[in-house]
């Protein structure tokens, strides 16, 4: 029997009382579960972790001795309890690291994705599917008119601008991809690379994922027009607000950080309406609750099919 409580919000975030554990907790707590180092999903200060090898790096780099005070490393496929619910991750092929959470208590099946994606992305594990009683899912984009475009289509645009690029992204895991997409789809593109990013593509590297050809910024580098393509993270972008002799490209599934069409590559890390769809279909439950978005698209879809419960 599916439980109606198994996951609830109280202000320290979502909340599994049957494990006494969280997902992705928003305050510090005893048990958290994490499902990948994204700073939104990720914080400092908890006691007892539980998250994949590649989330305790990124954390560790991110927070140094304030990561948390006891990280249990689990693989993916490698099940463990946390109180009485058995959990084991599943990749969620969102950036390095990132993890479905599979939840089994009494016999029932609980699937919560955190961010996941479907696009293929060599920079991280790809998306596995299993099946569960309870999809939990994130409904960022969870919107019939919300369709993202072709990636290798978008960052194909880059060949057609030979000035020197300014690209703004976040530091970890987009920016990856995106050094990782140019070096394969604008191999002529010199790629540079903010120092702030450096020590996370140092992680990467250290985890066998083969990057790309980049090199960090310098200051005389850029000097010439030499199809360079800077990355930079966001607050860097928005400093180099008066460039000039530089393209300003933002990369984001973000319609609010979208400066314009003409300065956006359209990229997202999250899954469109036909990839929630498509996950429907793949994990076959028969409930639906619904994260971080609108459900509404989704419960008018499925109907009486299936049972959709807005979590927010
Ligand atoms: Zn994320
Ligand atoms: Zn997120």
């Amino acid at each position: 029997m599916i439980l109606d409580d198994f996951l609830i919000f109280n202000p320290n975030g979502l909340y599994c009382k049957y494990g006494d554990f969280y997902l992705d907790p928003q305050l510090p707590v005893t048990n958290a579960v994490i499902s990948h180092a994204h700073a939104d999903h990720a914080l400092p200060g908890n006691t007892n972790i539980f998250c994949t090898e590649a989330t305790h790096a990124f954390m560790k780099l991110r927070y140094g001795k304030n990561a948390g005070k006891i990280f249990n490393i689990a693989d993916y496929h490698a099940p463990f309890n946390v109180g009485k619910v058995q959990i084991t991750f599943v990749s969620a092929g969102h950036m390095l690291g990132s993890a479905q959470v599979l939840m089994e208590y009494h016999g029932v099946k609980y699937l919560y994705t955190g961010d996941y994606k479907v696009q293929p992305d060599t920079t991280c594990e790809p998306i596995e599917w299993v099946n569960a009683d309870v999809l939990i899912t994130e409904s960022t984009f969870a919107d019939p008119a919300i369709l993202h475009p072709d990636p290798v289509e978008e960052i194909k645009k880059l060949n057609d601008i030979q000035l020197n690029i300014l690209l703004g992204a976040y530091g970890l895991g987009k920016s990856q991809r995106l050094i990782n997409m140019i070096s394969e789809h604008a191999p002529q593109k010199k790629i540079l690379v903010h120092h702030r990013i450096m020590p996370i593509n140092a992680i990467y590297q250290k985890m066998g994922i083969t990057l790309g050809k980049h090199e960090i910024y310098g200051r005389k580098l850029m000097k010439n027009q030499e199809e360079f393509v800077y990355i930079v993270p966001p607050f860097t972008f928005d400093s180099y607000i008066r460039a000039t002799g530089v393209k300003r490209l933002f990369a984001s599934g973000w319609k609010n950080l979208q400066v314009n069409k003409q300065d956006t590559l359209f990229i997202s890390d999250h899954v469109d309406w036909n990839d929630i769809l498509q996950a429907v279909k793949n994990v076959d439950p028969k409930q639906i609750w619904t994260l971080h978005g609108n459900g509404k698209h989704l419960e008018k879809y499925f109907g009486d099919d299936i049972v959709v419960k807005i979590l927010n």
